[in-house]
């Protein structure tokens, strides 16, 4: 999933679930939910190896910084908003998210998502042999109206402007919609639900969020926050429908995330990387289903984008790497069409920039990215200059 919370600006953690048929001569495919920059030409052994755990909301800097005293932070009537949300009487044990399809084991009456239970013979809770599984559709109802409760808590916001409200009583309270909050908590639910694979479950919460963020849209116009988190958004939507092995749906998110995400100033390099990964995402759908030429064009224009990036930042180290990610994706491609000599030129073109990076002593992690997409790049050349002895 374009590795950025939309709503909290976290990178969540790694939880890339491999397709089985992946090609490991083939550069990897960028991995959903990935905090590890997703697009990585290395070896997956080493996006996989650096991954550390991170926390989903380092900086839960999520929108109104401003912290205006007169703001009522919006509390859930259940205990559950989207910073503490604990594992309550309406969640899953397996994935750790709200139910989803709810279903109840026979004999034991324990409750998981259907998908999540789906995995076990015994119950994950008592053990008890499941005979069969059963709907729970008032449990299920219960979850759902949860859902939507939280659309409707609303911010009470005090103006403290003195003239409009000098006696006391009279203060005009507005209510504000809170659907932004519902957003980073819709986010969190489908992030966990796609770590556990429970797919349907996370497409579920992630198009409630869409829907949301469309509606507001309508009302308030395109608005940069709003355009880079339905980018975000539908982005993982792709995520999801290519997990579930739907790559037209896939694709067609993609196409749609990049639409807003190209509505916004490229000088925000979130944007620029989410937007060139959601790019890549698409070359990658057309280069699995061998259409060369459309993979081709993708991955050309996040390359572009990535080149923009570096005008406007031209010393971040993470940037000149993804360019060289990206001038491997084109080469490689170019390769399988037969354009030989091109793809000579971009992997040599890759290799100049990754040999020229100097990276600092506490850029540890980026150092060894430096080194396998090197050791890609040169044994892509490698490969090519074999062939072409033989
Ligand atoms: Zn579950
Ligand atoms: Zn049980």
């Amino acid at each position: 999933m374009t590795p950025v919370c939309p709503f909290a600006k976290a990178r969540p953690d790694d939880a890339s679930p491999r397709k089985p048929g992946e090609n490991s001569n083939k550069l990897p495919a960028e991995c959903p939910f990935s905090k590890a920059r997703p697009d990585d030409a290395s070896s997956r052994k080493s996006v996989e190896n650096s991954s550390k755990p991170q926390a989903e909301n380092d900086g839960n800097k999520a929108k109104n910084d401003s912290n205006d005293s007169a703001t009522i932070s919006p509390k859930c009537p259940f205990g559950y908003d989207s910073q503490t949300f604990k594992i309550g009487p309406l969640s899953c044990v397996i994935c750790q998210a709200l139910l989803f399809e709810t279903s109840k084991c026979v004999p034991c009456s324990h409750v998981y998502c259907k998908a999540c239970v789906s995995r076990f013979k015994d119950c994950p809770l008592c053990g008890a042999d499941i005979e069969k599984i059963e709907a729970d559709t008032n449990l299920q109802s219960v979850v759902d109206r949860f859902i939507e409760g939280h659309a409707r808590i609303k911010r009470s916001h005090v103006t403290s402007d003195k003239e409009e409200g000098e006696a006391g009583e009279n203060k005009k309270v507005i209510y504000e919609d809170v659907s932004m909050e519902r957003g980073s908590f819709l986010v969190q639910q489908a992030m966990r639900a796609f770590r556990a694979q429970n797919i349907e479950s996370a497409k579920s919460r992630l198009s409630i969020c869409a829907e949301d963020i469309r509606g507001q849209i309508e009302r308030m116009g395109n608005t940069s926050d709003l355009c880079s988190q339905l980018g975000a958004v539908l982005g993982m939507l792709g995520d999801c429908c290519r997990a579930m092995g739907d790559s037209a749906s896939a694709v067609s998110y993609f196409e749609e995330s990049v639409e807003f995400l190209m509505k916004l100033p490229m000088d925000d390099l979130e944007i620029t990387h989410t937007l060139s990964v959601s790019l890549n995402k698409i070359g990658d759908l057309k280069y699995y289903d061998g259409d060369l030429q459309a993979a081709r064009s993708y991955y050309v224009r996040s390359l572009n984008v990535r080149r923009d990036a570096i005008k406007h930042h031209s010393n971040v180290p993470s940037q000149i790497l993804d360019v060289a990610v990206s001038l491997a994706k084109v080469a490689d491609v170019d390769r399988s069409i037969g354009s030989e000599d091109v793809a000579v030129d971009g992997f040599q073109e890759a290799i100049k920039l990754l040999e020229s990076l100097t990276l600092k002593p506490e850029e540890a992690g980026l150092e060894q990215r430096r080194l396998s997409v090197l050791e890609f790049v040169n044994s892509q050349l490698a490969e090519k200059q074999t062939e072409s002895t033989l």
